[in-house]
């Protein structure tokens, strides 16, 4: 099954009364370790990278063991989350990488240490939600700071310090409504790494309460419990008879977790079991087997016990029997090429061919393009579309009775100039210039931003006359340059787009 966003799994979580475990990687084993456990207990999967995992194991590297694990098993359904991204560059990184979902952790500031401020939160992790969803890309928020460091990345509260950054429910039910976050990370006593707490966790450091009450304001909210692993005593012990020394520390129990999850907890961070479970296998071999030196010797054992650690958790979380049951696939990016008809029915679609060469021809890797059959196909695909056109000759009005117009919109998005006076919501609409047909619009946005452009109409069929150099002109009329000088292109784009009016009615 090709990636999905992490919201269609969170939402199937939801319908179901489930929570999904999301697991860290680092390289093939933990991945593989992970997909076998899914395979065994039929769950979806959230697999994660933080920051210094794709630096460690190279973005390329991450995603193309990722898309094996996508064609090795096409029956589960994969979300491939950004973990803790520091900043919004970091998180349109990942998109770029093809990460389906991405956290924008807005809670601490660019440098992962040094808590932030509502506002800063509010304003980055709106600007990835406005840019990932456009891209159908899910988006992780957190509200509140936990204790500890993952990854380099964290305050590294105490116990103690981590209690004045609990999430507020008031303020976390404000941060979605202001964001449009699809899940929420809240701070609830738990922190990262292996000591989260001195002792077994009670109800005054480990706030369930808190999650009740979240829950209750945003009941459509996807919770996620960061730091939740559970450190179990017997891998520690493990780890600790072969050599290992770690000092006695406790978890987040499984059954506070699935408390949780009756109170819409879907996705729980696990990472440091895993951690300890590979650590111990290692440890082990290594003891009773000095004299082993092929890595597989000890990877193999190191993968079996994390496989262990993630089957008990999604059997525990309730993940387990559900990856057949997420029926939704997203093929983003991917192309149609033909509706799939029976008689007058259409019946779905099917995909273009991959692996063809620059003529078209089946090259290396050669793959027939899919089709998806489906109960209901919508077409969506512009005013323009080849699908759309091939729906309309084949159910359309009959030919020469169409009167169908469109234009080619040219669109640019610029940083105004410090010396502009435009308020934002200010509104232009031009008409006439630089030719009688052409339509302009200028729009300003909130932090000196602007979207500009024009439509040039389809009837304008001289070739040398491009929408380019149109909307090159147009800018330069002194009643907008005065504004657009000295500004700054931030991107630019063109589509097409239906016309109506004396013409397309
Ligand atoms: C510069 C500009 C400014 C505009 N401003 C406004 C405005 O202010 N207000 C307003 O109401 N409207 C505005 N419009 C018009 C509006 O954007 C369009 O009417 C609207 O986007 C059309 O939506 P759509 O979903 O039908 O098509 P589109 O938005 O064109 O979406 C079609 C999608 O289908 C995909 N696609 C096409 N073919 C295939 C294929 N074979 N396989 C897979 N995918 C395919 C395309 O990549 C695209 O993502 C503007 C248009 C432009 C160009
Ligand atoms: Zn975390």
């Amino acid at each position: 099954m090709p990636l999905v966003p992490m919201r269609v799994l969170l939402d199937h979580a939801a319908e179901n009364g489930y929570g999904v475990a999301a697991l860290n990687v680092n390289n093939m084993e933990q991945i593989q370790a992970i997909m076998a456990a899914a395979v065994e207990t039929n769950s979806p999967v959230i697999i994660q990278a933080s920051r210094g995992a794709r630096s460690y194991s190279q973005d390329a590297y991450l995603r193309h063991l990722i898309l094996a694990a996508a064609e090795l098993h096409p029956n589960i359904p994969i979300a491939l989350l950004l973990d803790h991204g520091n900043a919004p560059e970091t998180c349109y990184s990942a998109i770029a990488q093809g990460f389906t979902s991405v956290m924008m952790d807005g809670s601490l500031m660019a440098d992962g240490k040094t808590p932030s401020d509502y506002e800063y939160n509010v304003r980055v992790t709106r600007e990835v939600v406005q840019v990932a969803h456009a891209l159908g890309v899910s988006v992780e928020g957190e509200i509140g700071a936990l204790g500890g460091i993952e990854d380099g990345h964290g305050a590294g509260l105490s116990e103690e310090e981590a209690k004045k950054h609990l999430t507020d429910p008031a303020q976390a039910e404000q941060f979605v409504a202001e964001t449009g976050v699809d899940a929420l990370a809240v701070a609830i006593g738990t922190s990262h790494g292996a000591y989260k707490f001195s002792k077994p966790p009670t109800g005054d450091v480990l706030k369930m309460d808190l999650i009740e009450e979240i829950h209750r304001r945003l009941p459509n909210t996807h919770l996620v419990m960061h730091g939740s692993s559970s450190v179990p005593q017997e891998l520690v012990e493990i780890v600790n008879k072969y050599g290992g020394k770690l000092k006695p520390a406790f978890g987040v129990p499984i059954e506070q977790i699935q408390r949780g999850i009756k109170h819409g907890v879907r996705k729980i961070n696990v990472d440091t079991d895993n951690r300890l479970a590979i650590t111990g296998a290692i440890r082990k071999v290594f003891a009773e087997h000095p004299e082993k030196f092929d890595p597989r010797d000890y990877l193999k054992p190191a993968r079996e016990a994390m496989k262990e650690v993630c089957k008990e958790r999604m059997i525990a979380f309730g993940q387990a029997g559900h990856a057949d049951k997420v029926r939704i696939i997203s093929c983003r990016g991917v192309r149609v090429t033909d509706l799939r008809c029976e008689g007058d029915r259409v019946t779905g679609v099917r995909l273009l061919d991959q692996g063809v060469d620059k003529q078209g021809r089946p090259g290396e890797g050669f793959m027939p393009g899919m089709d998806i059959q489906a109960a209901l196909t919508v077409v969506g695909d512009g005013p323009v579309g080849a699908i759309g056109q091939q729906l309309d000759d084949l159910f359309g009005l009959p030919a020469g009775h169409h009167t169908r117009d469109w234009a080619v919109g040219m669109k640019f998005v610029v940083d105004l100039p410090e010396h502009s006076t435009l308020k934002p919501g200010t509104v232009l609409h031009t008409f006439g210039f630089p030719e009688p047909e052409i339509f302009g619009f200028l729009y300003v946005h909130p932090d000196r931003v602007a979207s500009l452009g024009v439509f040039v109409p389809s009837w304008f069929d001289s070739p040398v006359r491009t929408t380019y150099r149109y909307l090159q002109h147009w800018m330069l009329h002194p009643y907008l340059w005065r504004h657009l000088k000295g500004g700054k292109l931030r991107s630019w784009g063109a589509k097409t787009l239906g016309e109506s009016g004396r013409r397309g009615e």
